[in-house]
Parts: C-alpha cells; sequence; structure tokens
C-alpha cells in the first residue's frame, strides 16, 4: 500500500509516526507486505537565515522519524548545545529569538553546502534522510524557494511584513495578519516526485497540520469575506483532484480548538472559521471540485457530520488527539479504514 501524506512539521510528524508505527506492525505487514509511506511536505516555512537554508517543517518530520528530536520543547535536536548561535549573537548575526541549536545548525550547513554543490532541495533532502532509518521518503513540496511572508495589521509598529517564522516565534501571532504571501509561489514546481507520488498512491492523506500556512501552503486555501487566501504550489492540488487514490483529510481542529498551534490566527486572517467544519468544508469534496473524497473529525465534532455529508463529502468521527505512540497509531489506523470505506 502507497500512503502520501501531505504534511507541515510538528502535527504532521505526529501523525507519521502513528502511520509508520501501524506499517511497522506485524498484521499491517501480513495484510500489506509491499506498504511505503511518503510525506510532501510544506516548504512556505523555509527561509535564508545567515546565509543558511533553514527547512523547519521538513527537519521536524526527518528530527522526529530518527527519534532524535527534543520532545520537551517541541521543536529542535534532544542533547542540544547552544554555543554556535551565542558567538553568532556576540556578533549581532542572526535572529535573536530564532535560537539554533549546534545540532540543528550541522543540519543547515550540511544543506546549504550541498545545495551550493548544485543539488536540488529534494536531493538534499534525501542524501539528508539517507543518515538515518526514517522508514518514510520525505519530499519537499517545491525545489524552488516559497517563502510565507505575513503582511502585518498597521499600528503596531512592526515592519509592514515579516517573515512567517518572525510572525509565528517573534510575535507569537499576536499582531493580526493582513494577509500570506507566498513569495515566489507564482513561478514555483512541485518538487521531483510530488505530483507522481499523488497520482500512484493507494491512498492520499492530509495530515492534522495548520491548514493555512502548512497543508495550505502545498494545496492553497481559499479566503472568505473579501480575504485573499494562500494559493498553493501550482500543480499539486490539480494532481490531488485528478488522482485516482482516495484522499482523506483529518482535522487539525478539534472542537474549535486549534491544540497547540495558533491556526486561529491563520484562519482568521484569511476570514474563515476556526473549525473541523469549516476547514472541511474549506477543503471540500472532490465530486464539486473541492480536494477530499473523506474529512476525518474528532468525537466532540461529531454533530458536524451532518452538514458535511449534505456536500458529497463522506465524513466520520473519531479520537484525534495524539497524546502518545498509542493514539497515534491508533489514527493512522481508524484515518486509513477511513480511507478504504469512503
Ligand atoms: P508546525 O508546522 O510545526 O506548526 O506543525 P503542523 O502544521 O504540522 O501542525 C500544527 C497543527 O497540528 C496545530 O495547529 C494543530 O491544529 C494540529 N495538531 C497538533 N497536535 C494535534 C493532535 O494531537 N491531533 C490533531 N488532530 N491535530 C493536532
Ligand atoms: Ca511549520
Amino acid at each position: 500500500m502507497r500512503i502520501t501524506m501531505l504534511a507541515g512539521g510538528v502535527g504532521g510528524a505526529k501523525f507519521a509516526k502513528g502511520v509508520r508505527a501501524l506499517l511497522r506492525s506485524p498484521q499491517f505487514q501480513r495484510d500489506h507486505p509491499d506498504s511505503a509511506l511518503t510525506i510532501v511536505t510544506n516548504v512556505g516555512d523555509d527561509m535564508w537565515l545567515s546565509g543558511l537554508k533553514v527547512c523547519p517543517d521538513l527537519d521536524s518530520i526527518m528530527y522526529a522519524l530518527a527519534d532524535v528530536n527534543d520532545t520537551t520543547r517541541g521543536w529542535g535536536r534532544q542533547d542540544e548545545s547552544e554555543r554556535v548561535s551565542a558567538e553568532m549573537g556576540a556578533y549581532g548575526v542572526g535572529w535573536p529569538w530564532f535560537t539554533l541549536g549546534d545540532l540543528d545548525l550541522g543540519t543547515h550547513i550540511a544543506r546549504t553546502g550541498l545545495l551550493r554543490d548544485g543539488l536540488t532541495l529534494s536531493a538534499v533532502t534525501a542524501q539528508l534522510c539517507s543518515r538515518w532509518e526514517l522508514g518514510a521518503r520525505l519530499l519537499p513540496s517545491s525545489d524552488d524557494d516559497v517563502e510565507t511572508w505575513v503582511e502585518l495589521e498597521p499600528g503596531y509598529d512592526e515592519p509592514e511584513a515579516v517573515h512567517f517564522e518572525e510572525w509565528w516565534v517573534r510575535l507569537r501571532a499576536r499582531v493580526p495578519a493582513r494577509r500570506f504571501i507566498q513569495r515566489g509561489v507564482d513561478s514555483a514546481q512541485p518538487g521531483a516526485g510530488v505530483v507522481e507520488a499523488i497520482a500512484d498512491a493507494d491512498v492520499v492523506i492530509l495530515a492534522p497540520s495548520n491548514p493555512v500556512v502548512s497543508v495550505g501552503t502545498i494545496l492553497g486555501y481559499p479566503g472568505a469575506g473579501g480575504r485573499a487566501g494562500v494559493p498553493g504550489i501550482p500543480g499539486v492540488a490539480e494532481a490531488v483532484r485528478e488522482t485516482p487514490a482516495p484522499v482523506v483529510g483529518v482535522s487539525p481542529i478539534i472542537e474549535s480548538n486549534p491544540l497547540r498551534g495558533m491556526a486561529r490566527q491563520c484562519l482568521e486572517a484569511l476570514g474563515q472559521e476556526c473549525s473541523a467544519e469549516a476547514v472541511g468544508l474549506a477543503y471540500g469534496s472532490r465530486r464539486s471540485g473541492g480536494l477530499l473524497d473523506g474529512w476525518l473529525v474528532d468525537d466532540a465534532d461529531a454533530a458536524a457530520l451532518p452538514s458535511l455529508r449534505q456536500t458529497g463529502l463522506s465524513a466520520r468521527s473519531a479520537p484525534l488527539w495524539m497524546t502518545d505512540a498509542e493514539t497515534s497509531r491508533q489514527l493512522a489506523a481508524d484515518t486509513l479504514d477511513f480511507a478504504a470505506h469512503c
């Protein structure tokens, strides 16, 4: 069974670990001896910082699948030190609020070196990932530089626009976003292998990742009430609409609570409501030009099932909190079972 999943960073990584655990279970291996997981990752958070190409979402997934991520902080590497960034700070270089650990910097230096040698981001990613036993293939959604920038509401004594990571990490999304701009997206192409991974999949899954700045910057997300949406990487949503595989999404919103992330601020910037139902409806049913065959919501949001079904979507509820390895694996199993029935 070829599973292709579209994901952002931390939420995507938790779900990816659940899918991998399921694929490695004896029962699943008996039923599906040749299964493979491909993860198409968001590149919108990527940036050039102090001359280095930093790819937060790619690295969150790589570190999590390699079991070297820092689960306490929720980002970066375990057993990290910060000598290099302290030294850079002493020179006044870099972002003081965006500390890059020494081990993490090793990744960024290696990546940048390979890019400077002329490799594409997807070739570089394959090389970096080959160091670990990830049990999944990671494909950047584009090999081109596409950066999510945030146009800020005026009157906050801040620049007109900041990189998404600056809005997220330094401003904690407290300064309202007027709109998101994916710099470079117009001329961007899908990353190597992305369209094929979607077209040739047996199942396509939209991970429970931020619907605007993770999945939306891959597939697009509509604006409402006169607000601009985000466009997505040209060609990827088309591949999702056309694949013969079932396409199911797992809601990143539970009880209108965007969990630990700040999905609410992102959805509000697009004039969209922050609920499992609204996100499912915004992605829409493939029967009417949307992206999904099925939308999985939390049991707490089961009241939304009838109105989701009215639009032609298959909809089901299940426990969506991934609190540990077992709940992530169970969610992966529920998602694949749902995909087989919708
Ligand atoms: P980021 O790129 O590191 O921000 O991570 P993602 O975009 O992949 O995921 C962040 C989003 O995942 C959050 O905004 C939440 O909406 C969602 N999320 C996080 N944990 C869970 C969980 O346990 N269950 C579900 N359903 N969604 C989650
Ligand atoms: Ca991210």
